[in-house]
């Protein structure tokens, strides 16, 4: 076939996620997990590693996010054209739901590095005459429906997935299941391997990025019956648990290789599924992607090959001082221009920034920060600040949805003293603009949830300094003062103190006024050497083609 000419040699690494965010105008992401599945398939092709990516074609969505002047969202559909991106590839493969053989076809999106490489990324979709209208609509909404419509879609990727590639030709030698969604992809290969676990756990590899029980994908094995196709209950329940079927011990179970998504993430992980060895691989995000324009010219300069070898970023002393900052304020300006036009803000580029975006969904507590107001105002007295935000909630996250209202009232009080500006529909382009445009990136996660984050690692790119709760990856990237600024106690003191978050909030409030607003406004010297330190530190390690290259050695050889 000619669309995959080229592609199909050699045995490939088969990357299963349920979400790939590879650009904003392919919305087929909702968070961390998709943008991290784009930047593994951005470094696999810069890397020119054999990998041929399998997700779902997500075509409704993900929606589009607008805000009333009281912050309250709604969404709005977004319909894309895939034709516009990707080819519709003739093979057809099938899929038995509840009885029906659902058609299941793949768009082909081929993502070429500018190093030569390729990486193939199968969208699959069910949207043709000949399925029932219910089951044209399995592939449309990323995360949308109830627990049947989830099944039916880790059906679609699993079972699909395997059988896909095998119809188009691949040959694979490992199948790499991001996240428990696919772990249906062993089931298959069972099958396919007259049921011999051992060979399919050869095959296999699992990241978990779930630091929370609840977390887990689970179904109860009536409505696994209702709807799979005739798989044996027996075997399903010897390696996905009696009770319910659990996805995550299915890719346990079915896995050689397993592993969390960062150092403190194993040990949790090692300790919610006792019995399994579990390793870390941290995550690292995209240099060229998330390295913002003046930056990339900066690095250029000064350290070429920078985007294919990231380490050179820990030569990063070697640029002059005004050039960093010149970089970084011609990166704040095109933020404060973009956010003043986009939310009619009056934000100041000589006013020191704080950002804040991601998912709004309580964990990530983001209304942390406005724990006491007249704090906050005695702060911006002494040292002005201002705050950017952004992020979208699930659309049937009421709590997420209150956390954007609440923003925008703590806003409103604060009128005249703290500028907050909120950026609506948060996107992979907006979180770039915002990553490389302000001057400290804040995250403060409620521990252990953040397996890892990755946005902290976009900022390091661009020379933002981190300060963020240690949780995740910033346990492993932070040194006080000199990569970043921790808040609240140390991550291995103990955590149910229910004052813990009061403590994070106070300790916030002290760094900021007497530690971080001072020196930006004060002692820019020191500020410079911690944005180089941000880089040098950070970046050079925290990136997506370390992170590969740990996965080709660790996991995929
Ligand atoms: C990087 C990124 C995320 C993940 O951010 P975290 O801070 O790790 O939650 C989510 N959404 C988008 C659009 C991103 O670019």
């Amino acid at each position: 076939m000619d669309e995959l000419e080229g592609v199909l040699k050699g045995q490939k690494i088969a990357y299963f996620s349920m979400e790939v965010g590879l650009t904003s105008e392919i919305p087929t992401y909702a968070g961390g997990l998709g943008t991290l599945a784009g930047d593994a398939i951005r470094s696999s092709a810069d890397l020119k590693l054999p990998l041929v990516a399998v997700t779902l074609i997500s075509k409704r969505n993900y929606f589009k996010q607008q805000l009333d002047q009281n912050g309250k969202q709604s969404e709005q559909p977004r319909e894309w054209n895939p034709e516009k991106y990707m080819t519709l590839l003739p093979n057809e493969v099938y899929v038995r739901i509840e009885g029906r053989s659902v058609k299941v076809k793949a768009w082909l999106y081929k993502y070429q590095s500018i190093t030569g490489g390729v990486v193939p990324v199968l969208f699959l979709d069910t949207d043709f005459d000949g399925n029932t209208p219910e089951d044209r609509e399995i592939t449309f909404y990323l995360y949308g429906g109830n627990e049947k419509y989830r099944l039916k879609q880790e059906a679609i990727l699993g079972f699909g997935g395997v059988r896909m590639l095998d119809a188009l030709g691949f040959r694979v030698r490992k199948y790499h299941m991001n996240e428990g969604h696919s772990s249906l992809l062993a089931v298959e290969l069972l099958r396919k391997n007259g049921m011999d676990a051992e060979r399919v756990r050869e095959l296999c590899v699992f990241t978990t990025h779930t630091p929370v029980e609840a977390g887990h994908d689970k179904f109860n094995y009536d409505l696994v019956t209702e709807v799979l196709e005739t798989v044996d209950l027996s075997t399903l329940k010897q390696f996905g648990g009696t009770e319910r079927l659990n996805m995550t011990l299915l890719a346990l179970n079915l896995s050689n290789y397993v592993n969390g998504v960062a150092k403190r993430h194993q040990e949790i992980s090692s300790k919610m599924f006792a019995g399994y060895e579990i390793h870390a691989v941290t995550n690292g995000v995209h240099s060229f992607t998330w390295t913002g324009d003046k930056y990339r010219k900066l690095y250029d300069k000064y350290l070429p090959g920078w985007a294919i070898e990231p380490e050179l970023l820990a030569k990063v002393d070697t640029i002059p001082d005004e050039e960093i900052w010149q970089a970084h304020v011609e990166q704040k300006q095109i933020l404060i221009d973009y956010a003043n036009q986009a939310a009619n803000a009056t934000l100041c580029s000589d006013v020191f920034t704080l950002g804040f975006a991601r998912r709004a969904t309580e964990y990530k507590r983001p209304t942390l920060l406005f724990s006491n107001l007249d704090r906050l105002r005695t702060i911006n007295e002494k040292g002005k600040f201002q705050v950017i935000f952004a992020g979208k909630a699930h659309p049937r996250d009421e709590g997420g949805k209150r956390l954007i209202e609440q923003i925008f009232s703590y806003g409103r009080q604060l009128k005249g003293d703290v500028e907050i500006v909120y950026l609506e529909d948060y996107s992979m382009d907006i979180a770039a603009k915002m990553v490389s445009g302000v001057d400290v990136w804040l995250n403060t996660p409620l521990r252990p949830m953040e397996a890892s984050g990755t946005s902290g690692m976009k900022a390091a790119h661009n020379g933002v300094i981190n300060f963020s709760v240690l949780d995740g990856w910033w346990i492993e990237g932070w040194i006080e003062n000199l990569t970043g600024w921790a808040i609240g106690p140390h991550s291995t003191q103990s955590l149910d103190d229910e004052n813990t978050s009061l403590k994070e909030a106070e300790d916030l409030y002290n760094k900021l006024e007497y530690v971080i607003t001072p020196m930006f406004y004060d002692r820019h010297d020191e500020w410079i050497k911690m944005m180089k330190n941000s880089i040098g530190k950070i970046a050079y390690y925290f990136n997506s083609h370390r992170m590969m290259r740990r996965y080709v050695i660790d996991a995929y050889l």
